[in-house]
């Protein structure tokens, strides 16, 4: 039995979605003539309480085309120093939008609307790049899967209003925040001009992103997202996985969330463990003990079939999904039970 917790992207479509996949009408979406992915982009539109959605091939494009439609080339954004925007998305602020960014010192990839203030140049003064655009992430990857108080979002977005620039919200793993926090949809929509959604991470879909936005903001998202490359045809194949995702994967969320906590819990009983970051939701990050090698855990990892992945400064990751079964957790507890150091 193969236990894969290094990404919640490692998910395979159940039969009920191949199902709806295969079954999906479909049309030449370049020409907007998918029938199935016209009704999710509706469909997520109205979920967020936005007039227009734009499905992608991935996250990260999805992200890089609000980019590039919030900014001109020289202007500077403002993200934490952990976001995705600027760790893991190949560099593709200043490739595609010619922009810099301002990182922020958050904490686990959050950060308050006072160290945005201080971050915002001052839009008179030429001899600084225009600060245009701030970034949140929410759930946070790199900050271990950390949801945002709702209150500082709202501060954020007002102090954005104020100082004329545009908010983007990195929601790729929004649907986790949603459920651990019981929030809404709707609520996100209200704050910001732009959010990106991921259905292939927890919602288990094999691909596919959305960008979510008001009429006039989006009026040339098809446009970037033709330049970057991904305007696709017949794609109504993987909004049909989309779509079967919303209905049957959401709610299941808080089970990815419960055996995370009690990875949580267990790891943080055991003897060579130094640290686990509080659990939130399906992402646990720890620290092993200085005397315990980082290859030496892994290996006895591997022995068992069990993987995780290092997230470099001696953290590792484990990251619960659709895909990681009652049968898997219970041996993944026995086996990192019984680890001797
Ligand atoms: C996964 C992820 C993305 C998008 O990644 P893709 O692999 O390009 O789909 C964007 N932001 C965050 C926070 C992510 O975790």
């Amino acid at each position: 039995m193969r236990i894969d917790l290094r990404s919640d992207t490692v998910t395979k479509p159940s039969p009920g979605m191949i199902k709806a996949m295969m079954t999906a009408s479909v049309g030449d979406d370049v020409y907007k003539e998918d029938p199935t992915v016209n009704a999710l982009e509706d469909r997520v539109a109205d979920m967020f309480g936005k007039s227009k959605a734009l499905f992608f091939p991935s996250g990260s494009m999805a992200n890089q085309a609000a980019i590039k439609l919030h900014t001109n080339p020289g202007d500077q954004l403002i993200c934490d120093k952990y976001a995705h925007v600027y760790n893991y998305e190949g560099g593709g602020a200043s490739f595609n939008s010619g922009v810099s960014c301002k990182l922020l010192e958050g904490h686990r990839g959050m950060f308050t609307a006072d160290q945005v203030l201080a971050a915002i140049n001052p839009p008179d003064f030429y001899h600084s790049p225009l600060t245009r655009l701030v970034a949140v992430e929410n759930t946070t990857n790199k900050g271990g899967g950390a949801c945002w108080d709702f209150f500082e979002i709202k501060k954020i977005g007002e102090l954005c209003q104020s100082n004329n620039l545009g908010y983007h919200l990195d929601g790729a793993r929004i649907w986790n925040a949603l459920i651990a926090k019981d929030e809404t949809a709707n609520q996100y929509g209200h704050m910001f001009d732009s959010i990106s959604v991921c259905f292939s991470k927890g919602l288990g879909s094999p691909v596919g992103s959305i960008l979510i936005g008001d009429d006039d903001f989006m009026k040339d998202a098809i446009r970037i997202r033709k330049i970057l490359g991904g305007g696709m045809r017949q794609v109504g194949y993987l909004a049909a996985a989309a779509n079967f995702a919303l209905d049957h994967n959401l709610e299941r969320l808080k089970d990815d969330h419960e055996k995370a906590k009690e990875i949580g819990i267990l790891l943080s009983d055991l003897p060579f463990i130094k640290t686990v970051e509080a659990v939130e939701t399906n992402i646990v990050i720890f620290e092993l003990n200085a005397s315990v090698s980082e290859i030496d855990f892994m290996t006895a990892l591997q022995n068992s079939n069990i993987h995780a992945i290092g997230m470099g400064g001696g953290k590792l990751r484990m990251v619960t999904h659709l895909d990681y079964t009652d049968a898997m957790h219970d041996h993944l507890l026995k086996v990192l039970e019984a680890l001797k150091f």
